[in-house]
Order: C-alpha cells, then sequence, then structure tokens
C-alpha cells in the first residue's frame, strides 16, 4: 500500500492522535510541525512501529517553500492521498478590546493562509479517490465571546474554505470536510495562558466533560476512508454537545 497522508501540525495533540490512528489503517505518514523536534520524533517512532513508512518534517505552514517542501518529502512515500490541515494555534484569551494586532495576524497566517497553501498543494497533487479534512472549531459558530473571537473568525473562514473547495474539487472526485472540535484537552490551552481551560468549562459541556484527542481523530480518520465515500463539504462537530 503506497497511500500517504499528510498531517500538518502532528507532533502534538490533535494531529498526533490522527497520525497514530491512520497508522493503525497502513496509511504511510508525513507529519508537520514547526519546532518540537522531540515531540515529532516520538510520534514518528511510533507510526513506524506499526510497520507504516512515516517521517517528520519541518515545516512552518506559513512558509509557501517549507509547505512545498513538506509534500515533496510526502511524495518519497508513495501516492498523496489525505491531508488534515491541523496546525493551529490561539492567542492569549482575553477581551476583544485588548487583542494585540500581532496575534490577531499570527492566528490568521497560521490558521487561514498556513491552511489554504496546504490545501492548494494538496489539490494540485491529488487524484480521484483523495481526501481532506480541515480542523475548524464549534467556535465558528459560538463565537467565543470574552476569549478570541478573532480565532472564531478565522474558524468560520475554515468552513467557508471547506464548503468551497469541496464543490471546486468534487468533479475530481475529491472530497473535502472538515471537524469541528470542541474543548480538547492539548497544550493549546496552556498556550493561550489558561492550561485548566478543559476542565474549567466542563459545566458547560452538554456531556460534562472536556474531549479527548483520539476522540476528534476518530472523526478524521473516519472523513479520510472510503467509508465516508459521499460525504463531502460536511463539517461534523466533535464537541460534547458544544
Ligand atoms: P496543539 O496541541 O497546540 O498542537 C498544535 C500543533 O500545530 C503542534 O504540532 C505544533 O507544532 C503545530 N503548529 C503550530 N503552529 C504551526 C505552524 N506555524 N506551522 C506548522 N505547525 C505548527 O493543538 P491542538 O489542540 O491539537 O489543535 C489542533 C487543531 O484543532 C487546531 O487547528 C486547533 O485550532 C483545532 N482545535 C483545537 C481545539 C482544542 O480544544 N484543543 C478545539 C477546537 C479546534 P510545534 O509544537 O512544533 O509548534
Amino acid at each position: 500500500m503506497t497511500n500517504v497522508t499528510v498531517i500538518t501540525g502532528g507532533s502534538r495533540g490533535i494531529g498526533a492522535a490522527t497520525a497514530r490512528r491512520l497508522a493503525h489503517t497502513g496509511q504511510h505518514i508525513a507529519i508537520g510541525y514547526r519546532r518540537d523536534h522531540t515531540a515529532a520524533d516520538t510520534v514518528v517512532a511510533d507510526l513506524r512501529a506499526t510497520g507504516v513508512r512515516a517521517i517528520a518534517v519541518p515545516a512552518d505552514t506559513r512558509d509557501p517553500d517549507q509547505v512545498t517542501a513538506l509534500f515533496d518529502a510526502a511524495a518519497e512515500l508513495g501516492t498523496l492521498t489525505g491531508l488534515v490541515n491541523n496546525a493551529g494555534i490561539t492567542s492569549p484569551i482575553g477581551p476583544f478590546t485588548d487583542l494585540d494586532p500581532d496575534d490577531l495576524r499570527r492566528v490568521i497566517d497560521v490558521n487561514l493562509l498556513g491552511y489554504v497553501l496546504c490545501a492548494q498543494q494538496a489539490a494540485r497533487r491529488m487524484t480521484d479517490g483523495a481526501a481532506i479534512v480541515n480542523l475548524s472549531s464549534v467556535a465558528a459558530t459560538l463565537g467565543s465571546p470574552g476569549e478570541y473571537v478573532h480565532y472564531a473568525a478565522v474558524k468560520a473562514a475554515t468552513d467557508a474554505l471547506t464548503i468551497g473547495l469541496a464543490k471546486e474539487l468534487a468533479p475530481r472526485g475529491i472530497r473535502v470536510n472538515a471537524v469541528a472540535p470542541g474543548i480538547i484537552r492539548t497544550d493549546i490551552h496552556a498556550l493561550s495562558g489558561q492550561p485548566d481551560r478543559p476542565d474549567r468549562a466542563a459545566s458547560r459541556i452538554p456531556l460534562g466533560r472536556p474531549g479527548e484527542p483520539d476522540e476528534v481523530a476518530a472523526a478524521v480518520t473516519w472523513l479520510l476512508s472510503p467509508d465516508a465515500s459521499y460525504t463531502t463539504g460536511a463539517i461534523l462537530r466533535v464537541g460534547g454537545g458544544l
């Protein structure tokens, strides 16, 4: 089997959980990451232990040349059949009036520009039967008031990207979907200044608890699989009821 999936931000959190799950389906995997070499190497070792081919490529998704290099490296493993557009960031939690323009620019660059650049590489290289999954957020429809409205706005752009690309690529047999997680237990909350956010938010989540990365990975894996062969343009909420 020579099918390859590229997972951006595959060194930690939802991306790493997705890589580990996909490896059990026999997919070869190229993970991209930005700076945490040790975490990326650990994921790659776990993937190879399942018998698949796996590489980690340092690739900042904001940089078109690094994105091209990531996809070129993935091509060495086989035929590109999957992209998980996952590398994403938030910024310090706080009221909209305190938003620093530099933080806004970073959120747009990683979560929108990065997704577009990766989807463009994938769309140029993929053929019939391939699939793209974009990591959106329930924030896109909830708005994240008092936390990060700008991040929510950018995730809404992810949904629009998903819907438009799904229609544009459908005639070529390429499916495009999104998964919109709720509050998932990853490092992203510590990086936004509130490591305890998942536990504090539990009482407002209908299922009464934050999600685990593997619960999101399960949805991503399904959308990439032939079991989802008639699903395109979908935005699948994985938010415990949020
Ligand atoms: P995470 O644990 O913080 O991991 C983020 C990953 O993205 C890391 O592998 C990181 O690599 C990589 N990354 C960050 N900036 C990058 C860049 N410029 N170029 C390439 N890689 C970069 O995040 P997560 O919680 O798993 O989130 C994954 C996705 O799900 C994001 O799109 C996020 O917005 C979305 N999401 C998360 C939640 C949640 O509650 N966790 C909820 C809704 C949506 P390095 O470590 O090397 O920097």
